[in-house]
């Protein structure tokens, strides 16, 4: 067996302590004599899997107890219309839109009312997060909309804009567990699990219980109602329950490593290893706006297309995968999850020093 070091932006690196673990269940979950795949989501065991996941969850964010969790499929695409269909009571809502993912729910929330583009950074190709501490809010807005970490370009909030007393959403998609949050900032957060947490195919939500209600747009199907997953504990019909006892194992190794101010301790040591040398490096530049720059995603490139793909021929060679760039944008990424261990980061800045000197 030899593994690589995997900066896909998703489906993502898993902990490898989670994956032998689950491995070792594969045939014969505790004794049941099946395994998680196999199993009925209304049995004893699997109910036990998904109470403690998301008591896990509860833990590590502290998400106060007026907050449902939801295990929802569909990605985050589908959230980008179950938002408006839940919320948008007066069909007007307010989005910052600092990249694609952002986009798209922007679009997305304008088949249900008049969506509102607040601020935006797409003159600058989305290489910064705009000033949001006086924006023209909508009096009459059900919510402003933002992207937290914008996983194609690398930028971050790292403070939530000032919504004049709206409520906040939020897509965490690729940040979610890099850091402590305060939930109680948002009205919803939510995001594809994917990224920083498990494998494809599930997206959690966490939304303030007084926002789920009967009174959803006319023609919102049952089935993207917040309501009926939160009346049902995400059991109304079957859930991807594997994706759930995986990500499970996730908040368990969370956990275990010491809870989200540990991993925002190491995330930032693991991004500061590879933000220095871009700084100083004569080939590679990053092309994020400084204090924009997010811990989990760092796009950089050479100013050359053909030597960017040199790099990433040549880095894949060394096992060091998934380092191109999104195709909007070109160039290299890389992305250093929760289960990159500081290792990968300093196995990748060493290639790039031997790289820089080889082709400067
Ligand atoms: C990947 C990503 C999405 C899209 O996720 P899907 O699960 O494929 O719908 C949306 N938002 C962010 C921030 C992402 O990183």
């Amino acid at each position: 067996m030899s593994r690589v070091y995997n900066f896909s932006a998703g489906p993502a690196v898993l902990p490898e302590e989670v994956l032998k673990e689950v491995a070792a269940e594969m045939m014969d979950y505790r004794g049941t004599g099946m395994s998680v795949m196999e199993m009925s989501h209304r049995s004893p065991a699997f109910e036990e899997i998904i109470q403690t996941a998301e008591q896990d969850l509860r833990d590590l964010m502290g998400i106060p107890d007026n907050y449902k969790v939801l295990f929802l499929q569909g990605g985050a695409h589908l959230q980008f219309s179950m938002i408006p269909m839940n919320l948008m009571k007066n069909r007007v809502a307010d989005y910052i839109v600092t990249g694609q993912w952002a986009k798209r729910a922007w679009k997305e929330a304008a088949i249900f009312g008049k969506a509102n583009k607040i601020a935006d950074s797409e003159d600058q190709t989305f290489s910064y997060i705009p000033d949001c501490s006086d924006l023209p809010i909508s009096p009459d807005a059900d919510y402003v909309y933002i992207c937290e970490n914008n996983t194609i370009y690398g930028t971050k909030f790292h403070k939530l804009p000032n919504t004049k007393g709206k409520l906040l959403v939020s897509d965490v998609s690729s940040c979610f567990l890099s850091e402590p949050v305060d939930v109680t900032q948002y009205g919803l957060l939510y995001g594809g699990v994917q990224k920083n947490i498990g494998p494809a195919g599930m997206v959690i939500v966490i939304i303030r219980e007084d926002l789920i209600g009967e009174d959803t747009l006319p023609g919102t199907p049952t089935y993207l109602k917040y309501k009926i997953h939160a009346d049902n504990g995400s059991l109304y019909n079957t859930p991807n329950s594997y994706c759930i006892y995986v990500c499970g194992k996730v908040f368990q190794w969370l956990k275990a490593m010491g809870g989200l101010e540990v991993m925002k301790e190491r995330n930032e040591k693991k991004a500061a290893v590879l933000y220095e040398y871009l700084d100083n490096s004569r080939l590679f530049q990053g092309s994020v706006r400084k204090e924009d720059r997010s811990l989990m995603n760092v796009p950089f490139v050479t100013g050359n297309k053909e030597m960017d793909e040199k790099f990433v021929r040549a880095a894949k060679d060394a096992g060091l995968v998934n380092l191109k760039g999104h195709r909007s944008v070109g160039g290299m990424r890389a992305s250093i999850y929760n289960a990159m261990p500081l290792e990968g980061v300093q196995a990748l800045v060493s290639f790039m020093k031997k790289f820089e000197e080889e082709n400067l």
